[in-house]
């Protein structure tokens, strides 16, 4: 054998044995991956990383072990599955990201961005004392972990002031069993993940006023806990499944179905419930968590409950929101869910557009509506989210958008802070409002600014509710 012919053989080895790897731990076939582009392509961290995801995947095939392992592609990834849904060839690239974060830490490789790595051991640290994350105890912790005790304390402050930050936050630990069990079965239990009674204090608080208005009876799903977020998924494979599938578990006890606000906790538990469809990995997470999974709780998106409800938001609207320009604003975790179909459409959803219409107000079309505005990377990297969501901003503006309205938590936060934070920064005006979905649906039911909490955002909405007036549909 030639030395030629045996460092062929070697490299063929080491590739076989990354490839393996790392195809075990994910489940993807990345050997798949015949270097179309695609996820490059519209990958919006590209040009912070030093390799783009297909390159990164050749070298994976290649057995490049030291190269990929210490790439800070994957600490760059803001998990937006854009790469993962337009892949020709089914690979979840985005989860793939994960697994080489986890392995990459798991053999020593120091973190491109060690800010991330920190932020994610504090969020899951949070999670493992009090079962829930409170955005306070978060931020402190991490604050003291950088040695900054006092940044952002100027936000911390105009977020208590407008009552969006939670100073006890309620733990969702229970003992063993405890509620639960005893509960009657439900029909809908409501997920509302940690955001909802703090810096999301608005979307709940107007959620309740529309369901009550709408006579709709949906109960809190009892002892739920935090489903990982970005943090879990980002560090540990199982955990990211186990967190979500306890809460799975407690709504199969139940015998009932699941209504999520969050889009992050949507997309969490729905991609958990899709990988529990493995008998081996439901095996194993129903180990982890002691309790029995069945995969048939259905999960449902705000989106769509609100949706079976247009009719009737159209019919019994009382305040005319007539000429109010609407940007209807998915952010990326909604829709792009990997292998999971359901939502009307990936890349052009029109579900939120059929509910401002129903509402009376007029939906822009624009082309940002699945962008990602980069939340997971606002605390991480305030340069690298404030770029993103000024991207956004932008786009909604030439559109001539009054107002921005989503369905997520994040996205609400990230594109109303990036415009107060801009606004300090630079001078620049925070022009467009960004409201919840229940609040211009509030709104339009004949909901006062205090019932929707209109005036608790950091981006003021006085020019919304000047123009609302009272309809002749009058109760
Ligand atoms: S989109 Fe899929 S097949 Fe195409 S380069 Fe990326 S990973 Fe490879
Ligand atoms: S998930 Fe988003 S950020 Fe990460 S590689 Fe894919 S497209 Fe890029
Ligand atoms: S993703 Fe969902 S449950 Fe989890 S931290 Fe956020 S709000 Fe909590």
């Amino acid at each position: 054998m030639t030395g030629a012919q045996a460092g062929d053989r070697q490299l063929t080895v080491q590739s076989a044995d990354l490839l393996k790897e790392i195809e075990a731990h994910s489940g993807e076939l990345v050997r798949r991956c015949f270097q179309c582009d695609r996820c490059a392509t519209g990958c919006p961290m590209v040009s912070y990383m030093q390799h783009t995801p297909n390159e990164l995947f050749r070298l994976i095939q290649l057995g490049a072990r030291e190269a990929v392992l210490s790439s800070n592609a994957f600490w760059f990834c803001v998990s937006c599955y854009t790469c993962s849904v337009r892949c020709p060839n089914d690979i979840d690239i985005a989860h793939v990201m994960d697994t080489l974060r986890e392995l990459s830490l798991r053999e020593g490789f120091a973190p491109a961005l060690p800010q991330a790595r920190d932020f994610h051991q504090i969020f899951l640290g949070c999670v493992r004392r009090g079962g829930r994350v409170s955005e306070l105890e978060l931020m402190a912790r991490y604050n003291l972990k950088l040695k900054k005790p006092f940044a952002r304390a100027a936000l911390g402050w105009e977020l208590l002031r407008k009552r969006r930050l939670e100073l006890w936050p309620r733990r969702g630990r229970p003992k063993a069993g405890e509620g639960e069990r005893s509960r009657r079965s439900l029909v809908m239990c409501f997920y509302p993940g940690c955001t909802l009674s703090s810096s999301a204090r608005p979307y709940q608080r107007s959620l309740d006023w529309v369901w009550e208005r709408l006579g709709i009876e949906i109960e809190e799903l009892p002892g739920w806990t935090c489903c990982g977020a970005t943090s879990a998924h980002a560090l540990n494979r199982d955990l990211a499944y186990a967190l979500p599938a306890r809460n799975l578990a407690i709504a199969q006890e139940l015998g009932s179905d699941l209504l999520v606000a969050c889009s992050a906790c949507y997309s969490r538990l729905k991609i958990t419930q899709k990988a529990l469809e493995n008998p081996q990995t439901r095996e194993r997470i129903s180990r982890a968590i002691e309790r029995p999974l069945d995969g048939r709780v259905q999960i449902k998106n705000i989106l769509e409950v609100l949706s079976e409800h247009a009719p009737r938001i159209q019919k019994e609207k009382i305040k005319a929101l007539e000429g109010l320009k609407v940007a209807c604003y998915y952010g990326c975790l909604a829709t792009r869910i990997p292998r999971v179909t359901g939502f009307d459409d990936r890349e052009h959803p029109t579900m939120m557009e059929r509910l401002v219409l129903a509402a009376g107000a007029t939906a822009v079309e624009w082309p940002a509506k699945t962008s990602c505005c980069g939340a997971s990377f606002s605390v991480i990297s305030e340069e690298i989210a404030l770029k993103m969501c000024s991207q956004i901003l932008e786009m909604a503006r030439r559109c001539r958008a009054d107002v921005l309205v989503t369905s997520c938590p994040f996205c609400q936060y990230n594109l109303d802070w990036a415009q107060w934070t801009l606004s300090r920064k630079d001078g620049r005006e925070p022009t467009i409002p960004v409201l919840f979905i229940t609040q211009l649906v509030g709104l339009a039911l004949g909901g006062s600014e205090k019932d929707l909490m209109l005036n608790s955002h950091l981006v003021g909405s006085e020019k919304i509710t000047c123009r609302t007036q009272p309809t002749v549909n009058t109760r």
